[in-house]
């Protein structure tokens, strides 16, 4: 096989030829600034309109709860962030509470602003998932406090697949701050619960990267008062994502300039990324059901296969658990081969022409082991020895069939 194979959509996915089209007329001198009176600036509003529209359709909010941004650090620093500063800057920290909860294996662009936050002075409590990849409700609901003004849990890990279960994780903060500020007379929703240090609002906030475009996402139902997305991980432009925050969540913008976003995100907006970004998600919903039963069967043969070729290889997350939508991405597969570092694979069957990743991208070329490897208990040796296969749009079982092929001539060599 000459071709590249492809491997690796929870880093990036390949953009979609559809997307470059949509994307084209805004990149090739037509795009106005939209902030402008002018024709020009009048049809990059529209454009941008339209592409906050489709956004908004799609994760079931109103175009006023999305904000574009850069991407999903910058829509989860922003988040988090602004959140905690707005309480506190609304009450008090003493009155608006001082606690934040995440849990240990959410990704650097979660934990470094809960760290940065902490830092500051918010006391800061990280959850543990199972050795299955799962932060239980029971887990979670004991990390509240009286004082947790925010709770941030990814909706699927990007190492491993596994997706949480939000709604209720959602419904189990707001009820903490509906139980904390009812004892003080206030409302559990909007920024106006003022209660004192013992019951304030917890807000829910979910990074929702790697779930977009792959599960059935809608905002509303999931319960949630902010999410962060990226356009990258589902065929869209690099550098291009969106944040969602419910009407009336208190929110102080970090990213201050002419006020573009409604006040949420300065910056001149980006009318091509904006608009790539609604047709990769419009893309990915419309084929979503389809693409989750292909990928699903895809992945499944492939751990199948894995596990036959040699008994070196064992998944990182039992198969007998992988194998419910909603319980695990569509077509992530997570496994480790015994006695191999995981860096040595890569480069072997990069030059064999497949690219799959070990970690997380970020924690590729680090001597650490992933801090999501050891979250779920996995002894340093292992954890060095995970390599992640993510399938999409492009892949086929000929892709499968070959990377297994490969793999196998490497091991047995
Ligand atoms: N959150 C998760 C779960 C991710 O997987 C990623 C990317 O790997 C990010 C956030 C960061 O997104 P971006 O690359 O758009 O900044």
């Amino acid at each position: 096989m000459t071709a590249r194979v492809y491997l690796d959509y929870a880093a990036t996915a390949p953009l979609r030829p559809e997307v470059l089209e949509a994307m084209r007329p805004w990149l090739s001198g037509l795009a106005g600034n939209a902030n402008t009176l002018y024709q020009e600036g009048k049809r990059a509003r529209q454009a941008l309109d339209e592409a906050r529209a489709t956004v908004a359709r799609c994760i079931g909010a109103s175009p006023t709860e999305v904000v574009f941004t850069s991407g999903g650090t910058e829509s989860d620093n922003a988040l988090i962030i602004g959140i905690a500063h707005a309480i506190r800057t609304q009450k008090g920290r003493e009155r608006g509470g001082n606690h934040v909860v995440s849990t240990v294996f959410e990704h650097h662009a979660v934990l470094e602003p809960v760290q940065a936050l902490k830092r500051e002075g918010y006391e800061v409590t990280l959850v543990k998932p199972t050795r299955t990849g799962f932060i239980e409700p029971d887990a979670f609901a004991a990390a509240l406090r009286p004082d947790t003004l925010l709770a941030s849990v990814m909706m699927a890990q990007n190492e491993i697949g596994t997706v949480q279960p939000i709604a209720e994780l959602a419904r189990l903060a707001h009820a903490n701050g509906a139980a904390g500020a009812a004892g003080a007379g206030a409302g559990a929703s909007g920024a106006g619960a003022g209660a004192g240090a013992a019951g304030v609002s917890t807000f829910f906030h979910t990074d929702a990267v790697q779930a977009l475009g792959k599960l059935p996402l809608s905002v509303r139902e999931l319960g949630v008062d902010a999410a962060s997305f990226s356009a990258h991980k589902l065929g869209g432009p690099q550098g291009v994502g969106a944040f969602y925050l419910k009407r009336q969540t208190p929110f102080a913008a970090t990213q201050l300039g002419g006020g573009q976003e409604n006040k949420r995100r300065s910056g001149t907006q980006n009318i091509a990324g904006a608009v790539g970004f609604a047709k990769a998600l419009e893309l990915a919903e419309a084929e979503r059901e389809h693409e989750a039963a292909r990928l699903t069967a895809l992945r499944d043969h492939l751990a199948t296969a894995l596990l036959a070729l040699d008994a070196r290889i064992t998944l990182t997350i039992a198969q007998s658990d992988a194998h419910s939508l909603n319980t695990h991405l569509p077509g992530l597969l997570s496994f480790l081969v015994a006695g191999y570092e995981s860096e040595t694979l890569i480069l072997k069957l990069d030059s064999a022409g497949f690219a799959v990743s070990g970690g997380s991208a970020c924690s590729t070329g680090s001597l650490e082991p992933s801090h999501v490897l050891t979250a779920l208990g996995l002894p340093r040796d292992s954890a060095h020895s995970v390599l992640r296969v993510s399938l999409g749009h492009e892949t086929t079982q000929a892709h499968i069939t070959a990377f297994l092929a490969t793999l196998a001539t490497i091991l047995h060599s």
